[in-house]
């Protein structure tokens, strides 16, 4: 039997929505009619400011 080899693990993918950054842009709406009041940065929920692409494993 040969030993089982362990593969290296490829490099972290870029998260996809911040594109590495780990920070989006968030539109700040205010009041009813819900107008954009600007833009602010806020921590991308997908990688949780990692910026690194999350894996399902
Ligand atoms: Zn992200």
């Amino acid at each position: 039997m040969a030993a089982k080899k362990t593969p290296a693990p490829p490099a972290p993918a870029a998260c996809p929505v911040c594109k590495g950054s780990g920070e989006v842009s968030v539109t700040v709406r205010v009041g009813r009619k819900r107008r954009v009041a600007g833009q602010q940065t806020g921590m991308c929920l997908t990688c949780l400011g990692s910026g690194e692409a999350p894996t399902d494993d």
